[in-house]
C-alpha cells in the first residue's frame, strides 16, 4: 500500500505546499446566492468585507476550494490509497484500523482521537 506523508488537502488529497496557504471567507455566499467579495481563495490574511468574519484557510485547487480544518497548515498528513469494489470491506478496514490505533494509544498512554468534529 503506497504511503505519502505530506501536507495535503483532506478532501481532494492535493499536495498543499507549506508557506503557500490561501484564505477565503468561511461563509462565501451572499443572501442573493452570489459569491461574496472574499469567496475566492487568496494569499494573505484579513476579513471578509461583506460578512465581517476573519478569512480562514482554504484549499486552492480548482474544483475543490473547500475550507480546511482549523490549524490544518500546522500538521503533516498521511494518505493511504485504498481501492475495492462495493461491499468489499473498505469501511470495515478503516474502522478496525482506527480502533487498533486507539487501543495502541491507550496502551502507550497517548490520546488518539479525530482531528476535529468534521473528521470524526
Ligand atoms: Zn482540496
Ligand atoms: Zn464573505
Amino acid at each position: 500500500m503506497p504511503q505519502m506523508s505530506d501536507h495535503r488537502c483532506p478532501y481532494c488529497f492535493a499536495a498543499l505546499p507549506r508557506g503557500a496557504s490561501m484564505v477565503a471567507c468561511a461563509v462565501g455566499t451572499l443572501a442573493n446566492g452570489k459569491p461574496c467579495r472574499a469567496a475566492e481563495p487568496r494569499q494573505g490574511t484579513g476579513r471578509c468585507p461583506d460578512h465581517d468574519v476573519a478569512l480562514v484557510d482554504h484549499c486552492y485547487v480548482p474544483g475543490c476550494r473547500r475550507q480546511l480544518p482549523g490549524r490544518w497548515s500546522e500538521v503533516t498528513t498521511t494518505c493511504l490509497a485504498m481501492a475495492g469494489t462495493r461491499s468489499s470491506g473498505k469501511s470495515v478496514y478503516i474502522k478496525v484500523a482506527a480502533d487498533l490505533l486507539r487501543n495502541w494509544g491507550r496502551r502507550n498512554h497517548l490520546t488518539v482521537g479525530p482531528y476535529s468534529t468534521q473528521t470524526e
